[in-house]
């Protein structure tokens, strides 16, 4: 065994050090399978002191680290691109009570999300972030990547979740900001600064997190649109309502896919959908109904879905991540624009699509009352013919290249469509303070023109 692996062994035990070459090129693929990278290791700690010791023998040793949680991120964020030692966080497993009273709950970094759910719900309570990654997706993860979901209309995103956390900073140190009272204003929110860093500025380890009641009742409705013009206007009027959810969009296609996929038959014969649940203490079905028919759909919208039939549209929504996989790793965008901006860039888009990649197939879909835009192209071998127009042209219609998947390795020449030059900077001095080396996440986040200036 080499000096570094032989370090990491006494560190956190031979067993929990792996160099097979079929494992680390499993590990340095990400999960679209479009992006590979080169590893050296994957080391799996089992707490805080861990982790320290870790980070401190990689950086001692002039070795890149990779952070990895569940590896379900989509902008190979994960993605080691200098023979990595890649750290792993699936050992961090610790669950805390559920605080009933507080509305709380502590947990390392490496607990699902699914198993966060499952924890909570028997306490009547709800965690406010759903994504359908739910099985494999980290609280780490998620709070790396500010993950948004499926109810980010009535919860926002993991940032609003987040009550305190544990870091290990790049030089080994351990720093436990964790909120103990709900009114504090001591200094920096340093909570906030790594929310969203991707792993660039420490190794989250544990993480307090706020929880909500669970609705008494819950409605949901699929309403169909010929014109996205007017599903917008939809939107509009849907987002505003109190205990509103979720507001998602669907395209016809997709919902085909996922519904053949399936077994089951979900409507998609228009070419537009929204998915709109309402919670509340009583039940609010015809609240639902009438803010509906004031939004003059094109089909008689399903509303009041029975368990089973709710069940079917999420399920078909969820799998919206599955079939845009059906014909290869498709070519992903993760827009977010300004709803009135939104049909223009759509038409524009397809027609793009069509001109530079024939044969290929468009697929939308996206928590639209954030004005969030999945796009994903599916039946495009070639990212390169598509990659910066489109992302010329979601910037062109003022939008953002990142909405909740963050920036990871991907997209970070990109940077600069979203961000000014002071900002970035900015931004780079935060990392180079607590990073001098850059060895954390070394390809996460910053251009080249920043890490490699001549
Ligand atoms: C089917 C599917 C549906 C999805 N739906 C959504 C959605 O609705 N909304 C959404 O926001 N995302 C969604 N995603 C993307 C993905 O699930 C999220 O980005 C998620 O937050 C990633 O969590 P993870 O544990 O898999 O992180 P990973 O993929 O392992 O890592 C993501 C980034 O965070 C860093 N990181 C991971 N753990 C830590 C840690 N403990 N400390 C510091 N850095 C860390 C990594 O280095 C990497 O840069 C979806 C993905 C899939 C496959």
């Amino acid at each position: 065994m080499d000096p570094l692996r032989s370090a990491l062994a006494d560190a956190v035990g031979e067993r929990f050090v792996n160099s097979d070459p079929d494992v680390l090129a499993a590990r340095a693929t990400d999960h679209t399978t479009r992006y590979h990278g080169w590893a050296s290791a994957l080391v799996r700690p089992a707490d805080a002191a861990e982790v320290s010791a870790v980070l401190s023998i990689c950086r001692r040793a002039g070795a890149k680290v990779t952070v990895q949680g569940g590896r379900t991120g989509l902008e190979a964020g994960t993605v080691p691109e200098h023979d990595d030692v890649l750290l792993s966080t699936e050992r961090l497993t610790s669950v805390g009570d559920v605080d009933g009273d507080e509305l709380r709950i502590s947990v390392g970094a490496g607990v699902t999300l699914a198993t966060l759910q499952r924890t909570v719900t028997p306490a009547g309570l709800r965690f406010g972030v759903d994504i359908a990654s739910r099985d494999s997706a980290t609280i780490g993860g998620m709070v790396a990547t500010d993950a948004g979901g499926l109810h980010t209309v009535r919860y926002g995103h993991m940032a609003a979740q987040v009550l305190g956390l544990e870091v290990v900073l790049p030089d080994g140190t351990i720093v436990r900001r964790r909120r103990r009272v709900g009114a504090e204003n001591c200094g920096y929110d340093m909570s906030a600064l790594w929310t969203g860093s991707e792993g660039t500025l420490g190794v989250i380890t544990a993480v307090d997190l706020a929880l909500h009641r669970a609705p008494g009742h819950c409605v949901a409705a699929l309403a169909g649109f010929a014109d996205l013009s007017r599903l917008i206007e939809a939107v509009r009027v849907l987002r505003r309502l109190d205990g509103v959810d979720a507001v998602e969009l669907l395209d016809g296609r997709g919902l085909e896919l996922a519904s053949s996929r399936l077994g089951f038959a979900v409507p998609a014969e228009l070419p537009w959908y929204l998915l709109v649940e309402m919670e509340g203490s009583c039940d609010c079905t015809e609240e639902l109904a009438e803010a509906l028919q004031r939004c003059d759909p094109d089909d008689e919208p399903a509303v009041g879905m029975d368990p089973a039939g709710r069940a079917r549209v999420w399920a078909a929504r969820d799998a919206f991540a599955e079939v845009v996989q059906l014909f290869g790793a498709p070519v992903k965008f993760d827009a977010a624009l300004p709803l009135d901006a939104i049909a223009a860039f759509v038409d524009e888009v397809v027609a793009l699509v069509a001109d530079r990649a024939e044969g290929a197939i468009p697929v939308l879909f996206g928590h639209i009352a954030d004005g969030n835009v999945h796009l994903n192209v599916l039946r495009c071998l070639d990212e390169s013919v598509l990659y910066r127009p489109v992302t010329e042209l979601i910037r062109d219609h003022g939008g953002v290249i990142a909405s909740e998947h963050g920036v990871g390795a991907h997209k970070r020449n990109y940077l600069d469509f979203a961000r000014s030059h002071a900002d970035i900077s900015a931004m780079w001095a935060i990392k180079r303070a607590l990073d001098p080396d850059d060895y954390l996440n070394p390809a996460v986040m910053f251009p080249d023109w920043l890490r490699q200036p001549n």
